[in-house]
């Protein structure tokens, strides 16, 4: 049997049906910006394997960093014990973040590193006399990831909460924000948030959201004003803010991280995906002493959680290899020219009748349909045009790695014009 024959067998792929017969591709092999497949087609890559190969693939330095840390050790358990990679990564995160954020969690998946923000915002009211203040706001139009409690606080349309309603917590829900990126926001704009807070503000541990991109949830971009805002509005109300930067984090909004689009320190970050440059799962939970110090003083004096891989080595060696690429990097100057390319590039998709709308933010660029995309139709016109694109829903994006060239850039927006064109609006 071949391969995918052999996949649809036994293997699970994200959101789908055991043996669906939706087409899945084997890739034999990936370098640079290109997925090289079984059958010998090579693809550009306009999804960075969901935000994370942002130095594209089988980078030798990133190669060098993995095989050079499995010489010494590829694990060791981080109860009791420590080492290089993971307190240099800490002491990189703290330095990089905003100044307040001092103290460093690592987790082995982006869900986890938010369950862990969740919780270090309930222990922190536990240990500061305030057990009530165990609920979450949270706008409509995020994603926070896939286990319970993260799932709990995504878009309650699209995040499956209706399926999985009587096991969910219940959270608190504003619409989300109005004011897109680039625009004022205006006071009408902070009304509802303004309301939730001042009547839910006694329930509530924190505020979660992502930062300016909200990602997974509808790919929108908001005004950086409303996030100001809304950590004026939390410390007004005593409410933590959380902000999820696993998705914008390093670069990828055209800032190091989406907060500094609005200047603002949230109490609880949480950063994963293009941390390892896509090498492995890692993410991190980062807080302020005063929260950190705060659960330290409290019943019992510990956060309480644990995950059996926490701060693997050869994640966290990648890991630090991946942030100093970046660092070293001109990532400003291509996430800018990325940015250009997918602008001119997805331009003409405006006047096609089945789109929406077209929208660019940093190394992102989103075609928003009229109708669902037809994944069993689409996916295989996009191979067909040597490139990788997955559009979800009603959404065609790309987020390309940021060293991609502009001929390749060039190619993989004239895909996606020649693929929605074949669209009629209403066929999907
Ligand atoms: C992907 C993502 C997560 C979940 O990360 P996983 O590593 O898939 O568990 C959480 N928040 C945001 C904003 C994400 O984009």
């Amino acid at each position: 049997m071949d391969l995918i024959s052999r996949d649809a067998q036994h293997v699970w792929h994200p959101y789908s049906a055991l043996g669906s017969r939706l087409p899945v591709f084997g890739v034999q092999r990936a370098q640079g910006v290109r997925l090289y497949l079984e059958d010998g087609r090579e693809l550009i890559d306009g999804m960075a394997s969901w935000w994370c190969a942002i130095h594209g693939y089988n980078h030798p330095r990133l190669n060098a960093a993995v095989s050079d840390q499995l010489g010494d050790m590829a694990h060791v358990m981080f109860g009791g014990l420590t080492h290089e990679p993971a307190v240099s990564l800490a002491e990189r995160l703290v330095g990089l973040t905003p100044e307040p954020l001092q103290a460093v969690f690592f987790a082995d998946s982006g869900s986890v590193s938010v369950e862990a923000a969740m919780k270090m915002a309930i222990q922190y009211w536990i240990a500061r006399g305030r057990p009530e203040k165990r609920r979450f706001l949270a706008p409509h139009g995020g994603y926070h990831g896939d286990t319970l409690h993260a799932m709990s606080v995504c878009d309650p349309v699209t995040g499956m909460h209706g399926l999985f309603r009587d096991v969910l917590p219940q959270q608190v829900f504003i619409a989300r924000p109005e004011a897109v990126f680039g625009a004022p926001c205006e006071t009408r704009h902070l009304e509802e948030l303004a309301a939730a807070l001042e009547r839910h503000a006694h329930e509530l541990a924190a505020m979660i959201v992502e930062p300016v991109v909200q990602g997974a949830g509808g790919m929108r971009f908001y005004s950086a004003d409303w996030l100001r805002a809304a950590r004026e509005l939390c410390d007004r109300h005593g409410v933590l803010l959380i902000a999820d930067e696993i998705a914008t984090g390093f670069g990828r909004s055209g800032r190091l991280f989406a907060c500094e689009h609005a200047g603002i320190s949230p109490d609880i970050m949480t950063v994963g995906k293009a941390l390892t440059g896509g090498y492995m799962t890692l993410a991190a939970t980062l807080t302020t002493r005063e929260v950190a110090d705060a659960i330290a003083g409290g019943e019992p004096g510990l956060f309480m959680h644990g995950p059996t891989f926490m701060a693997n080595p050869l994640a966290c060696a990648v890991a630090n290899a991946s942030v100093d690429l970046l660092l070293e990097s001109p990532w400003q100057a291509q996430v800018a020219g990325i940015e250009v390319g997918l602008q001119v590039g997805l331009e003409p998709c405006r006047d096609l009748a089945q789109v929406t709308d077209v929208r660019v933010l940093g190394a992102i660029g989103v075609v928003e349909l009229s109708e669902p995309v037809d994944m069993r139709r689409v996916q295989p016109m996009f191979v067909e045009r040597g490139v990788w694109v997955r559009p979800f829903g009603r959404l065609v994006y790309l987020m390309p790695p940021f060293v991609m060239e502009r001929g390749d850039l060039d190619r993989l927006t004239a895909a996606v014009v020649d693929v929605v064109s074949s669209m009629r609006p209403g066929d999907g």
